[in-house]
């Protein structure tokens, strides 16, 4: 695209992992072995998304694509604990959706303010004071941390507006969007002047208010990629209604009508959706319009069609109240702006659990541990009981009780996994 404008990004995020606990032995003078004194791992700083209103753009993230929040510390002796590590928090202009890379599903629809726990943290490791029990007074191990989850992910932003301006360039979309509200877009005689969408709040009385936004000029072909209104199409995807803007004054030789239905015609061929929202239709420019008989024929070739029509002068701000008011009336009776319900389900892990699990017995506790039962474990969500049967068939498959039984495991034997501990049970 020719613009510097990014409303799309690809970016890869990683939680920081867990630290690992440590073992470690009290000592002390004239004392020969004190107890465990290791301490535990911090947990990995989790990735946040969050809302920021002072964006407008994803520009940021075509220079840094890759996000990772800080690892946990270590545990140390005297049951000092690792440091959590610190989350990282990845900020995104309203309305942004995050997608997952590879189905194209949507993760969350970043409309509200509360932010998103994107990725998990991994869980610090528990040092060796954790492992003390009357019959294993010298526990000789601490576990691993936990790595951190991550993802990689499409950010896409589809601007939260309630009305969208459409038209060709120049015919005062963004100076409808000046005199209405409080924006201040950029107003030039030339075309393609508007790079980034602008958003206006539009008060129309006590607590009635609307966001407009001025995206940028669709040209002919833009549906089919040819310039730059195809690509910008996408914001306006939730928008109620649109407010379609005709230049009658012929000042620049348009014709209206013909105006009129490229831009219909871009719309449907963008989406056909997009293309049935409810539109106004607004001729203007009547301060310098030079020949009523444009303004007729739009007027007959519009209202045949169903949508009603207003005329204005942006720049006299002649007409906008109405205009105002109109979308205001139509706007109460539509349906709120739409927010995109997730879709994306985690899917289990593809974990290839063929290679043998390391075992090591300490006094009656089987410790297991092994790179892909660390893979498995961060990604098991040990309060759910599918996710707790899931990681039961994974165990199960990879041969790792039929083995703990050769070895002679028994009924209420400690079988121990990283955070994990459970008595054995035939
Ligand atoms: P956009 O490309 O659709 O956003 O158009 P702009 O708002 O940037 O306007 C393009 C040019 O048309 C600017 O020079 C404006 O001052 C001018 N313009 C906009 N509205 C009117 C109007 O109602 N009357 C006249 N005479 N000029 C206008
Ligand atoms: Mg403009």
């Amino acid at each position: 695209m020719a613009s510097g404008f990014i409303d799309k990004a690809r970016i890869s995020v990683r939680a920081g992992n867990g630290g690992n606990g440590a073992v470690s032995f009290h000592r002390e003078k004239y004392i020969a072995a004190g107890g465990p004194d290791g301490g535990d791992g911090g947990d990995g700083g989790s990735i946040i998304v969050q809302v920021d209103d002072n964006m407008s753009t994803l520009m940021d993230f075509r220079y840094k694509r890759k996000y990772t929040a800080e690892n946990g510390a270590d545990g140390q002796s005297r049951r000092k604990s690792g440091r959590d590590g610190a989350s990282l928090t990845i900020r995104v202009p309203r309305g942004t959706l995050i997608r997952d890379a590879e189905t194209n599903e949507i993760i969350r629809d970043m409309s509200a303010s509360e932010p998103y726990v994107l990725c998990r943290g991994g869980k610090g490791g528990w040092g060796n004071t954790h492992f003390a029990t009357p019959t294993r007074q010298v526990p000789r191990f601490a576990k691993s941390g936990l790595p951190g989850e991550s993802h990689d992910v499409v950010l896409e932003l589809k601007l939260l507006a309630d009305v969208g301006l459409v038209g060709f360039p120049n015919v005062g979309k963004s100076t409808l969007l000046s005199v209405v509200s409080k924006a201040r877009p950029k107003i030039a005689n030339y075309h393609f002047t508007t790079l980034y969408p602008n958003l206006g709040v539009v008060y129309v009385e006590e607590g009635v208010s609307f966001v407009m936004a001025d995206i940028p000029g669709i040209i002919e072909g833009a549906a089919e990629g040819a310039g730059l209104g195809h690509d910008f199409l996408r914001h306006i995807d939730r928008c109620r209604l649109l407010v379609h803007v005709v230049d009658v004054s012929s000042s620049e030789g348009r014709d209206p009508v013909a105006d009129f239905d490229a831009i219909n015609a871009e719309l449907v061929g963008y989406s056909a959706q997009l293309a049935s929202r409810p539109q106004i239709v607004v001729a203007n420019k009547t301060d310098i319009m030079e020949d009523d008989a444009l303004l007729d024929s739009l007027r007959a070739h519009v209202e045949a069609l169903g949508y009603p029509l207003l005329t204005m002068s942006a720049a006299a701000h002649e007409g906008t109240r109405e205009l105002v008011n109109l979308v205001a009336q139509k706007l109460s009776e539509l349906p709120p702006v739409t927010v995109y319900e997730p879709e994306y389900v985690p899917r289990p892990p593809k974990i290839d659990v063929t290679t043998p699990l390391d075992i090591t017995v300490e006094d009656g506790t089987y410790i297991v541990e092994g790179p892909w039962l660390q893979r498995l474990m961060s990604n098991v969500n040990f309060s759910d009981y599918e996710s707790r049967m899931f990681f039961d068939k994974m165990l199960r498959e990879s041969g790792l009780f039929a083995r703990l039984e050769e070895m002679g495991i028994q009924d209420g034997d400690i079988v121990s996994m990283y955070n994990l501990e459970f008595e054995y049970q035939h």
